[in-house]
């Protein structure tokens, strides 16, 4: 199959192989169908890859299934937690060379992508590593004698990722369906899939058994939908958009009944009261709009602050604002420190919001126009809006992208009222110096995670996942394990004994 070279950071020269892969090897599309894969800094053609059709999707079921009855249940747990530790190695060892890829087809800044993206998905890794021997279940008594609980593998498992965090997403899902035995197919995004194919060349020299992991590259709605609706794959994990879960769940409905978890939407409420520490307050909600340029699922983009302090933060979040956006540029390039978003389409969706806002009438804060960069490609102005209303849409929906809606509070009720009154409920922010308010708030929000004087930090030791209509399943800590197992019970009679002797 075809390798290419990319110049990574640095000048770094980064090689990669772009078939699908699929046994451990390296193949094309049924039809050596294709893919073009755009670079989101200049609007340039970046590179082709294969694209998986229902063929190929069918050829990786029929891989794993081969594993997962044969090479891969002779692999000791203790083993598998060795494997996933190698390649937390080997993501590490060539940290840099992922990073750029990221930087070049997703946009994302290369120190970000490495110190944040890479190093948590290597955590991640090890995390789950040390789970794979610790697999118990429990010993029950009956009456007629005892019970006990096995936890098992799933067997053909899916995951399906979007282009935002690419890697990260998908080792959230691979470590934990490695550490309870299962196999996996990976449908990479079609928008920033390098960094899979990196991925499986390392996949391959970790040393994982043929068949166990295969990295697919292909359109949603050919691959990812076959993949759904396949009677072989007993589980899928989808971390995405609200309507392709929704279509994931009637696949699943349709064809096996397969488990499903989804990782969805999200629009996120930072409430600042007047009590918080105002610098770290800002620190925190400027970052939890302008990371990734807003493409995150948990974006804090509605902003709730208290009246008391209301004026004073919005002039210094105007300001610091500013100075984030103030260098934007290629992401591979040192000094840069706001990349593109992923691609036109997403930059035409974020700049209607904009003028939609604006045309409402709504007061413009910082931003709200282009932003002048140095390359062509897909830059949009970092924006804050001020006293937005309720029922404003840049209050309601999830826009994607560096733009924040800020209003005013006057009580505590009032702003959980407000926090809650969306249909989504993944990540929440709470600044305060009262540790009985931060209690109240976090526990009356309806939110999946909240965090108390910061925003969106990981942890692979953590659940992170949604409610409402930003989905169920977790990734990450012990319990994100639970979607990648099931547990038979075994019960044992104690038979009377036989004589009288
Ligand atoms: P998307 O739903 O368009 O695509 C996600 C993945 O689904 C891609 O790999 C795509 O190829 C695949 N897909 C598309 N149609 C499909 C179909 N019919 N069947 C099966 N698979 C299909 O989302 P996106 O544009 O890549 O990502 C942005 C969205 O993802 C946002 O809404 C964001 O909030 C959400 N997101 C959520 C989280 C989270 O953890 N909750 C994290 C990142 C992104």
């Amino acid at each position: 199959m075809s390798e290419i070279e990319l110049t990574g950071f640095g000048g770094r020269s980064v090689r990669i192989n772009t078939g699908l892969f699929i046994n451990n090897e390296f193949r094309p599309a049924t039809g050596d169908a294709q893919l073009e894969v755009e670079n989101p800094t200049t609007g340039a053609r970046l590179a082709s890859v294969s694209a998986a059709q229902k063929e190929d999707v069918d050829a990786a079921v029929a891989a794993a299934q081969t594993a997962f009855k044969g090479p891969w249940r002779a692999v000791q747990p203790a083993q598998r937690g060795r494997l996933l530790n190698k390649l937390a190695d080997l993501i590490d060892r060539d940290a840099d060379d992922l990073a750029s890829l990221e930087a070049l087809d997703a946009g994302i800044i290369f120190g970000d992508a490495k110190a944040l993206h890479i190093t948590q998905a290597a955590e991640t890794l090890r995390y789950f590593a040390g789970w794979a021997d610790k697999l118990t279940g429990q010993l029950l008594s009956i009456p007629q004698g005892y019970a006990f609980t096995r936890r098992e593998p799933l067997g053909v498992c899916a995951a399906v990722v979007p282009w935002n965090a690419p890697l990260m997403i998908t080792i959230w899902k691979l470590a934990p369906a490695i550490a309870a035995g299962n196999v996996l197919i990976i449908k990479t995004p079609e928008l920033s899939p390098l960094y899979g194919q990196k991925l499986a060349e390392l996949v391959r020299e970790a040393g994982f058994p043929a068949g166990v992991v295969n990295i697919l590259c292909g359109e949603g709605r050919i691959a990812g939908q076959a993949l759904a609706e396949h009677h072989g794959v007993k589980k899928i994990a989808f971390t995405g958009s609200g309507p392709v879960g929704r279509e994931i769940m009637r696949a699943a409905a349709s064809s096996n009944l397969k488990k499903v978890t989804l990782e969805l939407g999200g629009k996120g409420p930072s409430i600042v009261f007047g009590d918080a520490d105002l610098d770290n307050a800002l620190f925190w909600t400027v970052t939890g709009i302008t990371a990734n340029n807003g493409q995150v699922c948990a974006a804090g983009s509605r902003i709730y602050v208290h009246a008391s302090i209301y004026d004073k933060f919005l002039a210094a979040f105007a300001e610091r604002l500013n100075n984030t956006a103030r260098a934007p540029g290629d992401p591979l390039a040192e000094g840069t420190t706001k990349g593109p978003v992923i691609s036109r389409r997403q930059k035409e969706k974020i700049a209607e919001y904009i003028q939609d806002a604006k045309a409402s009438g709504i007061r413009v804060v910082a931003g709200g126009g282009d932003v002048n960069s140095a390359t062509e490609g897909h830059f949009v102005g970092t924006t804050a809006f001020g006293d937005v209303p309720d029922d404003a849409r840049i209050m309601k929906e999830e826009i994607f992208g560096p733009v924040a809606s800020i209003a005013k509070f006057q009580t505590e009720a009032e702003v959980i009222e407000k926090a809650n009154a969306t249909e989504y409920g993944l990540a929440a922010a709470v600044f305060t110096n009262d540790v009985n308010r931060a209690q109240r708030v976090s526990e009356a929000i309806e939110s999946g995670q909240v965090t108390v004087n910061c925003w969106g930090i990981l942890h692979a030791n953590t659940p992170f996942g949604g409610v409402k209509q930003s989905g169920f399943g977790r990734d990450m800590g012990e319990e994100a394990l639970d979607g990648w197992l099931t547990t038979k019970t075994v019960k044992y009679f104690t038979l009377p004994t036989a004589d009288a002797e």
